[in-house]
């Protein structure tokens, strides 16, 4: 089990991150813990670079979070205008729909993003009560730009929601100054964190909508009513009670926001830039396409078509050679490419241990390239880092 995984969540977690999931589970009321979590709430604002989000870290994966979202914002009958950019786009529109949303989606062909001006031919032809995107979709490797979605939402008086699971703590991401309401991800992505934590970063403006509701939340674990008092209560380091916080997850949680921050949010967007950019140098140097245009491409993880004459049976070749990456996720080109997650703690070398894997598996495989030309481009980036 020394497998280096290298897929796009779960990842490889630092060993401080894991010391603390082993620390002695203390009550989740005791002192200690509720110094960890409120301190944790604090640092996540500084993840996120806003000054008045409202953090809310609840036990669960990051559909949770997505459906926490939907659930408190949508009231049956609103409407909600969707960028799609795949597979997880499409989860995101059928949650809304089971809140008695009516879901719009704007597309685009399979790996690049609609439009600015078509998302806003759709809002400016309705009235959207949300707007949402998929930051990263981890199913094509597309990566939107989410900064001009504030602004447009703003414009046309809707709130934007951004589904960053696959980007938070590694994409470059101001939620004040993009003015993006509700940002969403999950602990086991580019957070280094093992599973089992929805994360949400709420705006005032959202806040404020979700307590004019006329209807009760449909959903009563993810209600923001039942949540909001837990986190200003910890925050404000009080003992409280909804539901038992997970304790070890969330001292996993604090350690990391210490590496994240110590490390500082521009350096850390940086990192993940020139990470992504040997990685997908090393893919290209090989002859292999990427499923996203690379204008869209996203730099948490990279999502590549097999060559000719090779399909799946490349990931176990892969594996032996002590690399684990994911297949592929998106119905329509499921059976044709691979997915390699770097994110998190990702480092220089385990891009080159990668991309050795790869070289090696695909000699295996029969496909011919020049043996070490993926290592020699990503070796060329990671002198940058
Ligand atoms: C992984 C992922 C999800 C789902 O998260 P789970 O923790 O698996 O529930 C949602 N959206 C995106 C973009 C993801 O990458």
């Amino acid at each position: 089990m020394n497998e280096l995984l290298m897929i796009p969540g779960p990842v490889e977690f630092e060993p401080a991150v894991l010391q603390a999931m082993a620390t002695k589970t203390s009550s989740h009321i005791s002192p200690d813990f509720i110094e960890v979590f409120g301190h944790s709430l604090e640092r996540l604002r500084e993840v996120f670079l806003t000054e008045e989000g409202q953090p809310f870290v609840v036990a669960g994966s990051g559909t949770l979070a997505m459906e926490m979202a939907a659930a408190n914002l949508i009231e049956p009958g609103d409407r909600v205008l969707l960028v799609d950019t795949g597979y997880f786009s499409h989860r995101f529109a059928s949650i809304c729909e089971r809140y008695g949303a009516g879901v719009t989606q704007v597309g685009a062909i399979l790996g690049d993003v609609p439009s600015l001006e078509e998302v806003e031919r759709n809002l400016r032809g309705a009235k959207y009560k949300l707007l949402l995107a998929t930051h990263v979709d981890t199913s094509t490797g597309v990566l939107v730009d989410v900064a001009p979605l504030g602004s447009l939402a703003r414009r046309y008086g809707a709130l934007s929601v951004v589904d960053s699971v696959c980007a938070t703590g590694g994409e470059e991401f101001r939620q004040e100054e993009w003015g993006i309401d509700i940002c969403l991800t999950a602990s086991q992505k580019a957070l280094g964190v093992p599973p089992g934590l929805a994360i949400l970063m709420v705006s005032p403006r959202a806040l404020d909508l979700f307590r004019e509701r006329g209807t009760p939340v449909a959903n009563y674990y993810a209600d923001f009513a039942n949540w909001l008092p837990i986190m200003e209560a910890y925050e404000a380091r009080k003992a409280s009670y909804f539901g038992t916080p997970p304790v070890n997850l969330i001292y996993a949680l604090g350690e990391s926001l210490e590496e994240i921050l110590g490390q500082g949010m521009e350096a850390r967007f940086r990192h993940h830039r020139v990470i992504s950019e040997a990685f997908k140098a090393a893919m290209t140097a090989l002859g292999l396409k990427q499923v996203p245009a690379l204008e869209v491409a996203a730099h948490t993880m990279s999502a590549i078509y097999y060559p000719e004459g090779v399909g799946k049976e490349l990931l176990g070749e892969i594996r032996e050679r002590g690399v684990v990456v994911a297949g592929g996720l998106h119905p329509q080109i499921k059976e044709r490419y691979f997915r390699v997650g770097h994110m998190g703690g990702v480092s220089g070398g385990h891009i080159l241990a990668t991309v050795g894997a790869i070289e090696g598996a695909l000699q295996a495989s029969g496909y011919r390239f020049e043996l070490g030309a993926g290592l020699v481009a990503a070796q060329k980036v990671l002198k940058e880092l």
